[in-house]
Parts: C-alpha cells; sequence; structure tokens
C-alpha cells in the first residue's frame, strides 16, 4: 500500500484545510518538549507570524535516560489545545504507548510516532484504527524496507495519511548526534508515493548543522522539515543544544523560501 506500484502518484494529504505532499511544503517547528503554557504560547505566536501552520511540542518524552525530564504528559496535552485554540495552529505531538493513543489522539491534529517506537507494531496498528494524520519517525538502525513496512502496519489498518520522516541514523560519526542520511529522500521517493520530511535538529544534535542540513534536503526534493525551535534554547528542558532561537529560526526560513522560490 506504501508502495510506488501500488499508487504511482505521490500522495497528497488534506488536514484540515493544509495540503501536505506534492508540491506543498510542509513546515512543523516547535520546543522539544511543552514546558509550560507560556513557553509554548509565546512560540506559536512566533511561528505563526512567520507563516508556519504545524506547531510541535512533546508532551510524552522519550528520553534516553529515565531521570531526564520526561514531559507533563496530559497537563502538557492540554497546553497544546489552548495554544492551538488560542493561536490556531496545527498541533504535532508524540504517542509513545497504546494505552494513551485515545487520549493523545483527542489533543492531536498529527501523531507522531518518535524513533525508538518505528516497529512497536501494537502501536503502529492502534495508531492505523484512527483518522488522523501520523508523522513517522525513522527508527535509528532502521533500512528503508523496515521504515516502509512499519508504514504498511499504519495504512494496513485502514489510515493512509503516513509522512514519513528521516532523522539521522546511528553510524560511527561521533561529531553529531546522528547521521542525516540525506538519501532516504531520493530513494523512499523512488519506492513510495508517500511524503518524505527531514528532522535536521535531531539528525545533527546541534543547532549549528540545522540550517545548512535543512536547505541540503530542500535542494534533495524532501517534502516538508520538522525543526526544533526554543524561545531560550540555553534553558529548555530537553534538546536545548539542537534548537534554533527566534532569529535563527527567522533566517532559515528566509533561506528556504529563497530555495523553494515561495513567499
Ligand atoms: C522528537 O521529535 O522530539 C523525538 C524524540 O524525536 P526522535 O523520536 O526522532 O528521536
Ligand atoms: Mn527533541
Amino acid at each position: 500500500l506504501a508502495s510506488r506500484t501500488f499508487k504511482p502518484k505521490d500522495s497528497i494529504y488534506d488536514i484540515g484545510g493544509i495540503k501536505i505532499g506534492g508540491k506543498n511544503f510542509l513546515t512543523i517547528a516547535g520546543p522539544c518538549a511543552v514546558e509550560s503554557k507560556e513557553q509554548v504560547l509565546e512560540t506559536a505566536r512566533f511561528l505563526k507570524e512567520k507563516g508556519v501552520k504545524f506547531l510541535r511540542g512533546g508532551a510524552y518524552k522519550p528520553r534516553t535516560s529515565p531521570y531526564s525530564f520526561q514531559g507533563l504528559k496530559e497537563e502538557g496535552l492540554k497546553i497544546l489545545k489552548e495554544v492551538r485554540e488560542e493561536i490556531g495552529l496545527k498541533i504535532v505531538t508524540e504517542v509513545m504507548d497504546t494505552r494513551e493513543v485515545e487520549l493523545v489522539s483527542k489533543y492531536a491534529d498529527v501523531l507522531q510516532i518518535g524513533a525508538r517506537n518505528m516497529q512497536n507494531f501494537s502501536l503502529l496498528k492502534e495508531v492505523g484504527k484512527l483518522n488522523k494524520p501520523v508523522l513517522l519517525k525513522r527508527g535509528l538502525s532502521a533500512t528503508y524496507k523496515e521504515f516502509l513496512m512499519a508504514a504498511e502496519y499504519i495504512i494496513s489498518e485502514g489510515n493512509s495519511r503516513v509522512i514519513l520522516c528521516e532523522r539521522g541514523i546511528r553510524t560511527f560519526m561521533d561529531e553529531t548526534r546522528n547521521t542525516l542520511d540525506i538519501s532516504a529522500i531520493p530513494v523512499i521517493k523512488r519506492y513510495s508515493h508517500l511524503p518524505i520530511i527531514i528532522d535536521p535538529s535531531h539528525a545533527s544534535g546541534d543547532w549549528r548543522y540545522v540550517a545548512p542540513l535543512s536547505k541540503a534536503a530542500v535542494a534533495a526534493g524532501a517534502d516538508g522539515l520538522i525543526i526544533e525551535v526554543h524561545p531560550d534554547p540555553q534553558n529548555a528542558l530537553s534538546d536545548g543544544k539542537q534548537s534554533l532561537n527566534f532569529d535563527q529560526f527567522s533566517e532559515l526560513m528566509e533561506q528556504i523560501k529563497a530555495i523553494l522560490d515561495i513567499d
């Protein structure tokens, strides 16, 4: 179902009146984690001004250490909902567990499946039963075939609106957090009709590399970007090192618009 032989034309989705895929470039931005109402509101106001339509923010955080901030959970979802109502952005947020799918889907416009859950088949099947688009992140060591098969799990349950996301893979390189696999864009596009976006923030783990990787992704034909943006990256509760501040994000958006030739 995810393959080009099944469906030769690129998939285009309508998410509450906004078109995704084909010629429609998708920009998702926002903090790694929801920390407070003020933090999300300030970020959302800024992003809206920049023309961004999708706000990211994790309420459930898959952290490497159990002692790191784990997210505000339902309280975080409520903040996202309030901000959506006040500002009017669509919400992209992660669901980590089958037991939380029902709850998270009440608040999210797009459900995110994190890299660590790419092969959590019960979770994939659960989100496959929903009528909400799913942002599926590539597993840390997943092959293209495994990635597309994970999408197949969702689509085969009836939910066809899957957006793939390359977010860097594990390699021997240790200067960056992961290695952005830019080849994923043309290869996935060869074999699949699904849109594929790039996460330069988790791929690099360093704000310095987010702009160059974003531009490379756009030039290589990515359908969109998901970028971590924080009002005060130095004091972020998670992933501050890779988050752009508002000025850095504004500058990047200008550069991307120039490559895409849009305003
Ligand atoms: C995230 O987007 O905040 C995240 C945890 O990403 P990944 O699952 O790609 O590590
Ligand atoms: Mn993050």
